[in-house]
């Protein structure tokens, strides 16, 4: 964000993460311009930011008496224009991101905050994409983002000192805490997350346990709130896969490759929540 001016975002992708970003903003009173390739994703998005946003609601996750703020969707990239920070957050490989970026970050004034809410891709890689590498940090939101209200945020290593107090101060204005981290691969959360989640999977494959059996040891025994296999249906199989790839792809350590049976469920469509079944039923998606 720039100049003490009200906040405009812009964000990229409209899958399970944008939708909920756009989401926490609207109802935190900041404006959206919400960017897809995919039509028909906007409009779906149109209609899971509105049930998101009287959930929210519902649960009292925004302050009473702030109205939802405005809501555009479009496959206009250029629309982003006037925003005073923008987020991408589309699908996890680097050639969708590296278009992403280099298409909105054409058209943002020199200054302008751009987040990658990346879950893997080191922030200094992405940077090579876009206009200016100094306005770009990473913020990895949660899922879902008006629940859960801290986010790491990844300095880069030419990430300037200007964008990380700008994203300081757009992470206030959507009322989440930053724990502010270093660049690489996964950065904290997802170097370990995604690992468990690959040896839980393993684990169901090996015949060792059953998905309930894997998630009760966590909820029962360590006192998770979610095992890691509710929490890989929740993120989105495709989005696991793919995340693990990139941390395979960075470190060359085996214990990142995706094993069969996450694969298999890919293959299959069986995508988790979003698809209605992954290592779990969802009856309501279905
Ligand atoms: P998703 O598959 O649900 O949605 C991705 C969207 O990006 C799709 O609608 C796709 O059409 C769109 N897209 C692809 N290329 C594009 C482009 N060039 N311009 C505009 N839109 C484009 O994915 P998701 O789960 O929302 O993940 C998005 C990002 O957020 C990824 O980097 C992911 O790693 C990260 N993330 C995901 C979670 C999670 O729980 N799912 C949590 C934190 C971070």
């Amino acid at each position: 964000m720039s100049g003490g001016q009200d906040p405009r975002l812009g964000v990229l992708g409209a899958g399970v993460m944008g939708t909920g970003i756009a989401a926490l903003a609207i109802g935190s009173g900041v404006p959206v311009v919400l960017v897809d390739i995919d039509g028909p994703a906007l409009d779906r998005a149109r209609t899971g930011i509105a049930r998101q946003l009287r959930l929210a609601r519902l649960m009292g996750a925004f302050p009473a008496g702030t109205p939802d703020a405005a809501l555009e969707t479009t496959t206009d990239v250029a629309r982003v224009a006037d925003a005073t920070a923008v987020v991408e957050s589309v699908t996890e490989r680097l050639d969708s991101k590296a278009t992403a970026l280099a298409t909105a970050t054409a058209v943002l004034a020199a200054g302008t905050l751009v987040v990658s809410n990346t879950s893997a891709i080191p922030i200094d890689e992405l940077a090579d994409h876009v206009a200016r590498p100094e306005d770009l940090v990473g913020i990895h939101f949660m899922n879902p983002p008006y629940l859960i209200r801290t986010v790491e945020l990844i300095h880069g290593r030419r990430s300037s000192a200007a964008a990380v107090r700008a994203a300081e101060e757009l992470l206030a204005a959507l009322g989440q805490t930053p724990v502010h981290v270093g660049d690489g691969p996964g950065f904290v959360i997802n170097r370990i997350l995604q690992r468990s989640i690959n040896e839980a999977a393993r684990i169901v494959q090996d015949g060792l346990a059953t998905p309930e059996s894997v998630d009760a040891a966590f909820t029962g025994c360590l006192g998770h709130r979610s095992g890691p296999l509710a929490t890989a249906d929740l993120i989105g199989l495709d989005n696991v896969v793919d995340s693990l790839a990139v941390l395979l792809e960075r470190t060359g350590d085996e214990g990142y490759r995706p094993c069969d049976l996450l694969v298999a469920k890919v293959g299959a469509g069986e995508l988790g929540r979003k698809t209605g079944r992954g290592f779990f039923e969802y009856p309501d998606t279905l």
